[in-house]
């Protein structure tokens, strides 16, 4: 499995090579949570700026990672052409596949379209 902060590392290069701006806020060094949790945020974080690079048009890419006593929460925002969610999510594998890995931490996707996409993936602390 890859920590969060090689994977954010690597698509800040992928970023780079598509001339698409990156900002990264809050930590990468994850607190009290467990390896298979940062496994499956790396993985997420991995597909969801693939997604940027492939389809959004955009020019920026903001990526937050914020813990707090409840959960994690990493946030990936593009100011590109935006999505419809549920036509999107019959297209391909990616956003599917990332709704599945969450569901083994009990973590959730949701998707927002303004100004471009958002996606926030949210891990809860306490895995029940
Ligand atoms: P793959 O299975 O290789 O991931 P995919 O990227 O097409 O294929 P998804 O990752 O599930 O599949 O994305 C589904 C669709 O949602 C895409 O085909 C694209 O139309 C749309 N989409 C996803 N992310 C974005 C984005 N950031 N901006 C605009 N459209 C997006
Ligand atoms: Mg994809």
């Amino acid at each position: 499995g890859t920590k969060l902060e090689e994977e954010l590392f690597r698509i800040n290069q992928i970023l780079n090579a598509a001339q698409i701006k990156s900002t990264v806020t809050g930590s990468s060094k994850l607190v009290n949570t467990p390896l298979l949790v940062e496994n499956v945020l790396s993985m997420c974080l991995k597909e969801a700026v693939n997604n940027v690079v492939k389809h959004s048009g955009a020019t920026t890419c903001s990526i937050s990672i914020k813990q707090s006593a409840k959960e994690t929460l990493l946030k990936v925002y593009d100011n590109g052409k935006g999505l419809e969610e549920k036509k999107s999510l019959s297209k391909g594998h990616g956003l599917l596949g990332i709704k599945e890995r969450l569901e083994f931490v009990n973590g959730t996707l949701d998707i927002h379209s303004k100004n471009g996409t958002t996606l926030n993936i949210r891990v809860p602390n306490v895995i029940q």
